[in-house]
């Protein structure tokens, strides 16, 4: 509940931006408050134990809240963190997916050897707004031979349709709008 209650103190409510009509949730209030980052760290790597045991193999995080926040659960966990990113940034043989999103379309890659054929993945990101993020990296983390096992994320806005890209895999959310 420290996390809880920093989200609820720390994220500020932007309207129109980056578009008229959208309210864009600022989460860098909370990023820069050292009691907050820390606790919304260690309620998402809560994510990925089980019986207070480590129960995945890697971290994935979305570009871009979702290196911020799922690089210090890596290290909370002990496993390695791999960037999911925007078209056209990662060096090396990637899979690539297109998908729409709330405002706009969009691409992302991961490099293809960066989760191992049979690893355990974590997804972290900050907002599930209307799910095509999660969609989308849930794909790219199965073109690798992946298995997507648990998904942690700040808030849920639930104005939009995010959870049914969420299906039945289990769902860490600290906040819903
Ligand atoms: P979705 O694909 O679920 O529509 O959108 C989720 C992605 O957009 C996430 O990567 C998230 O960072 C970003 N996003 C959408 N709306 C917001 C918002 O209000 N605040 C923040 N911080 N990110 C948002």
């Amino acid at each position: 509940e420290r996390a809880q209650q920093a989200l609820a103190r720390l994220v500020v409510d932007v309207s129109d931006f980056p578009q008229k009509g959208i309210v864009f949730k600022d989460i860098t209030p909370l990023l820069a408050d050292a009691d907050g980052l820390a606790a919304v760290v260690s309620a998402l790597a809560d994510a990925g134990r089980d019986g207070g045991e480590v129960v995945v193999d890697k971290v994935v995080g979305m570009e871009s809240r979702g290196f911020i926040l799922g690089a210090p659960v890596a290290v909370e966990l002990g496993t390695g963190f791999v960037p999911v990113r925007k078209a056209g940034k990662l060096p090396r043989a990637t899979h690539t997916v297109a998908y729409d999103l709330e405002y706009g379309d969009a691409t992302l890659e991961i490099h293809q050897d960066a989760v191992a054929p049979g690893e355990r993945v974590l997804l972290i990101d900050d907002v599930l707004a209307t799910g095509g993020t999660l969609a989308a990296t849930r794909q790219l983390v199965e073109a690798c031979g992946g298995d997507v096992v648990a998904v942690a994320m700040l808030m849920e806005l639930t104005f939009l349709p995010g959870r049914g890209a969420v299906g039945n895999l289990p769902f860490t959310v600290l906040m819903t709008v």
